[in-house]
Parts: C-alpha cells; sequence; structure tokens
C-alpha cells in the first residue's frame, strides 16, 4: 500500500550551503518520517548529503559515511530523480 509522506517541520542549517530548513520529508513509511540519529538528509537547495545527529542538527558525513550512503542503491535512484528535478527547474528559468 502506498502512503503520502508525513512532513515534520523543524529548523535546522544545512552545512554545505547553510540554508535553513524548515520541512523535512522522510522517504520511507510513515512510519519512519521522523529522523533519528544517523538518518541521512539531502538539501532540495544544494542536494548536499548530511547526517542527522543525537540533538537532531545536520552534519557532514564521516568518509566511512559518505562510502556506506553512495552504496544504498535506492539514494542513487534518490540523487538522480533529485539533479533531474533540479536541472528542470533550471531549464524552466531560461
Ligand atoms: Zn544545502
Amino acid at each position: 500500500m502506498v502512503t503520502e509522506p508525513k512532513s515534520n517541520e523543524f529548523d535546522v542549517d544545512c552545512p554545505h550551503c547553510g540554508r535553513v530548513r524548515e520541512v523535512h520529508t522522510g522517504a520511507g513509511d510513515a512510519q519512519g518520517t521522523t529522523p533519528s540519529s544517523g538518518d541521512v538528509s539531502v538539501c532540495f537547495n544544494c542536494l548536499g548529503t548530511s547526517v542527522f545527529d543525537d540533538t537532531l542538527k545536520l552534519r557532514l558525513p564521516t568518509q566511512q559515511e559518505a562510502k556506506e550512503i553512495a552504496a544504498i542503491p535506492s539514494f542513487t535512484e534518490l540523487m538522480f530523480q533529485l539533479i533531474s528535478l533540479k536541472t528542470k527547474q533550471m531549464d524552466e528559468r531560461k
């Protein structure tokens, strides 16, 4: 059964571009939308990949975490979709 993703609202800064993000949507099922320590986050502004720490602030992934994240097939597909969306948005602004 497909369910609509639920969003959570709280502010965190992207450690890549500094943009404050207010809304977070989980990529899993409806039960997995509240981030936990160690969860991966992708910034819709710069597409930077971050990791939630114990206080739910975002930090840069370690090299080991970056390798593990890059090896997740669904993450590769997510990044492809986000890059395609960003490219489409940029083309529409021309
Ligand atoms: Zn960012």
